[in-house]
């Protein structure tokens, strides 16, 4: 919107007036706040009105002759200096795995994204793995479902149900896995380059330091108890691993069909715990882009964590939206995006988002998501939920009565008609 039209838009509008009344209580709040951490990514354009935004805009007030960090800036315009529409706090939204470091290791790494650097997100936490040909992710369980999306490369992965069939299967690029809560399982790189993958565990606080590894119980259990419970010797169990394992080099293993039949009898046949992505027809294809969207319909063992993969062309805009199921994690896989968030009670906050970013999304909160950049833009909506759901906002407007949306918008029928039908992606007219 350009500033003429934005002017236009607020005429009278009562907003401005109990924002004002209100901005003695904001600016102070905005005050304390600091740069630091969360501080950074939550601070925002605390009592700003439309009206003065757009004054200070016009007069040059929106210099700034001091100190800048200048690729951050450019990264982040919108996070910077907000568009005049932006309101209030709707908390923290944006956070990088290229800001988590990594635990390096011999075979790989692993950083998270989790509640401690983005403290709105209490329902879903992110790790981003790496692991180079034939090396392990320990065997392991922990108490968060996990889900997964395979990044770049190919992966073994196996798991135990608590009845003692192991499931085992091999997933490369697009690709899902779901490891229900303390159900145990591993993850090895396969050939060529090795793998990365993204973790999305169903709680906010989960951490990858966080988890049951098998060597580490060994080394804590009193030999004794070893020896009476395996049937090892005192020589074997000198030679376990003292200290624990979690990413470490081995050689590549055999065949899938290989491990298989070494399984055997005990081979888990019924639940599949992987789902081929790769392979998905997209659930809609639209002029701006297409969405496929996963959840528990379409892999049943994937019950509490339901994933939505978003390509946006150039210029398109993943409509306006909300879900009904709670808050959305988003993990930014390619391209250039701009997103703004609406709250109740007048706050508004947009930011930008570049590959390797995290967005997030408050429960119910609207939204919208614009390919800024010259390529596409592809993204991952993620919820705890076991059903995906969205509402779009094009589909209320062009679905109620037309007398209803008239008095609501003062619009024109024709007007109206004009709201695009089509769910998803928008490209425009
Ligand atoms: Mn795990
Ligand atoms: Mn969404």
């Amino acid at each position: 919107m350009k500033s003429e039209e934005m002017k236009d838009a607020v005429a009278g509008d009562p907003q401005e007036n109990e924002s004002e009344a209100a901005g003695v209580s904001r600016r102070a709040f905005v005050g304390a706040a600091t740069l630091a951490g969360v501080g950074l990514v939550s601070m925002n354009a605390g009592a700003q009105t439309v009206k003065e935004a757009l004054a200070g805009r016009a007069n040059g007030s929106d210099s700034n002759p001091g100190q800048e960090n200048q690729p951050l800036l450019e990264e982040n315009p919108s996070s910077n200096m907000p568009p005049p529409t932006d309101r209030g706090d709707v908390g923290a939204i944006w956070y990088s795995f290229d800001l988590a470091h990594k635990r390096l290791q011999s075979g790989g790494w692993t950083h998270e994204v989790t509640q401690r650097v983005l403290p709105s997100s209490k329902e879903i936490a992110g790790v981003n793995m790496r692991l180079t040909a034939g090396s392990f992710r320990e065997l392991h369980w922990h108490t968060a479902d996990e889900w997964a999306f395979m990044i770049t490369g190919k992966a073994r992965i196996t798991l135990l149900q608590p009845d003692g069939k192991m499931f085992v299967d091999d997933v490369g690029p697009g690709d899902l896995w779901y490891f229900p809560a303390g159900f145990p399982h591993s993850i090895q790189g396969l050939e060529g380059p090795g793998c990365e993958f993204l973790l999305v565990f169903d709680q906010g606080d989960f951490s990858e330091d966080d988890t049951f590894l098998l060597s580490d119980w060994l080394a804590h259990t009193p030999p004794e108890v070893l020896m009476k419970n395996m049937g090892w010797s005192k020589a074997e169990i000198e030679k376990l691993p003292p200290t624990p394992l979690y990413i470490f080099n081995a050689p590549l293993p055999k065949s899938l069909d290989a491990d298989k039949q070494s399984i055997g009898q005990y081979l888990e046949t019924k639940n599949v715990y992987t789902f081929k992505a790769s392979t998905m027809q997209p659930t809609k294809t639209t002029a701006g882009g297409e969405v496929h969207v996963v959840d528990s319909t379409n892999f049943p063992v994937a019950k509490n964590v339901a994933m939505a993969k978003v390509r946006v062309k150039p210029g398109g805009i993943r409509e306006m939206h909300w879900h009904p199921t709670g808050t959305e994690w988003q993990f930014y896989i390619k391209g250039k995006g701009r997103m703004t968030v609406f709250n109740t009670a007048s706050r508004a906050r947009t930011m930008d988002f570049n590959a390797n970013d995290v967005g997030f999304v408050p429960s119910m909160a609207g939204h919208y998501i614009e390919n800024t950049g010259k390529e596409d833009l592809v993204f991952l909506e993620m919820f705890k939920t076991s059903k995906y759901l969205d509402v779009s906002l094009n589909d209320w407007i062009a679905r109620m009565p037309p007398e209803m949306a008239e008095a609501h918008l003062k619009l024109t029928a024709a007007a109206i008609a004009k709201v695009p039908q089509e769910k998803y992606e928008n490209l425009p007219k």
